[in-house]
């Protein structure tokens, strides 16, 4: 994990504390919080517009629907704006009324989020203690590896194997006594790669009752729409041990913007727990009302889904055309060994427009995630890869990432 300190604390007119012996308001923080790393959450296209001079951007950094929400959801948002003095209901009874419908799950069991981070951050503060052994893979989504360090928890990152498949063996080998929660995004972001449902029973084999497995589905609408996509709800419903399974209205569903996810628990008594540690209001009215009309809008979110895994499988074979090797996604997006340094690549790219995700854990730094956005954001994206990529000569990268 790369350790961000923040500039700010290294004072330049301060001695340091050891020479004075007076120590700060900032040297006191907890270690934790000090080396926290600052997430990457990526470039907005207003800014690449007006640094870059450039006038169409493809943003491909952050996994979002580039079909946005249907115009029944855009009316349902708009309709909501009146209410805008009042605050949200807090408990947001409607949308987990329609979740639990959906779902076949009570709506106890459900708790919502300010997009499905918020439920991240809520369940490490609910769950986790200083001290207590956390259990992840890496690469893997930055914010569930910061909230569990932010809480104090010591965290262990199993890597995924080199064909960036999840190594449930070593993962399972990595849980200790002292282990009370193990997350995983599925399909993993930034991989794209789903485990199988074999190993998901033996995962859940190896829990215990007092550990959470947290299962982060935010990219369940893509994988789902492949049949080969293993059913995960049903084999957590036969799970004995606690489980936490996350999802989200910002991808298929196309609400980044407004912020709203939901979690399925295992047990009311998470949901109940989690409900006093959250803030009141998280998901706010506007996401709510947008929430509940794109739960209606089935055709319209498979549609998207559908258009977006035609074009995925485009770009893989473009990229794959040019040399490039592309780890198997279920996803909304493709990690791609770019065979350089791939935070150089990234920057060379938001000169023609396009913003891409550079990665920055250790053994990955060489890799991109772009998104799989509309065929022109794509066609973009290719074409400006093909005019700035140095990619080193087969041989010389580490990872053999050009075949
Ligand atoms: N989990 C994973 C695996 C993600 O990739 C993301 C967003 N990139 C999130 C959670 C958070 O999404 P949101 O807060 O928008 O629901």
């Amino acid at each position: 994990m790369q350790v961000f300190v923040d500039p700010s604390l290294r004072s330049k007119k301060r001695r340091p504390s050891s020479m004075t012996g007076n120590r700060t308001f900032l040297d006191n923080l907890r270690e934790e919080v000090r080396t926290l790393p600052l997430y990457n959450s990526g470039l907005s296209a207003e800014y690449v517009r007006s640094h870059y001079q450039v006038e169409e951007v493809a943003k491909l950094g952050s996994n979002e629907n580039p079909y946005g929400a249907s115009p029944r959801v855009l009316a349902a948002i708009a309709a909501a704006v009146p209410g805008a003095a009042l605050y949200p209901d807090s408990a947001g009874d409607p949308l987990r009324e329609a979740l639990s419908h959906r779902l076949g799950i009570p709506a106890d069991r459900l708790a919502l989020g300010n997009g499905s981070e918020d439920l991240i951050a809520i369940s490490a503060h609910t769950f986790l203690s200083p001290g207590d052994d956390f259990v992840t893979i890496t690469p893997s989504f930055g914010l569930h590896v910061i909230h569990a360090q932010a809480l104090g928890a010591r965290v262990h990152a199993v890597p995924v194997r080199a064909n960036y498949s999840v190594d449930m063996e070593a993962l399972i080998g990595a849980i200790t006594p002292r282990t009370r929660m193990v997350i995983l995004s599925n399909p993993s972001n930034p991989t794209g790669g789903s485990i199988t449902a074999a190993d998901m029973n033996r995962l859940m084999a190896a829990l215990s009752e007092d550990i959470l497995l947290v299962f982060d589905e935010a990219y369940f609408e893509y994988a789902a729409a492949e049949h080969s996509y293993p059913a995960f709800l049903p084999l957590l419903k036969r799970c004995p041990t606690p489980w936490l399974m996350l999802r989200t209205f910002s991808k298929a569903y196309g609400l980044a913007g407004l912020r709203v996810g939901y979690g399925i628990a295992s047990d009311a008594a998470l949901v109940s727990l989690m409900n006093r540690v959250r803030s009141p209001f998280n998901v706010n009215r506007l996401a709510q009302a947008a929430a509940i009309a794109a739960l209606e809008e089935v055709e319209f979110v498979k549609d998207c889904v559908e258009r977006t895994i035609a074009e995925r499988g485009r770009v893989e074979a473009e990229l794959a055309g040019m040399g490039y090797r592309v780890a198997p996604s279920r996803s909304n997006f493709l990690f791609v060994d770019a065979g350089e340094d791939a935070s150089e690549l990234a920057l060379r790219l938001l000169h023609h427009g396009v913003i891409v995700k550079p990665w920055r854990e250790p053994g990955f730094t060489g890799h991109v995630r772009v998104s799989t956005g509309s065929p022109r954001e794509n066609d973009q994206f290719l074409k400006a890869l093909a005019a700035v990529a140095q990619r080193r000569k087969v041989g010389q990268n580490r990872n053999a990432g050009v075949a």
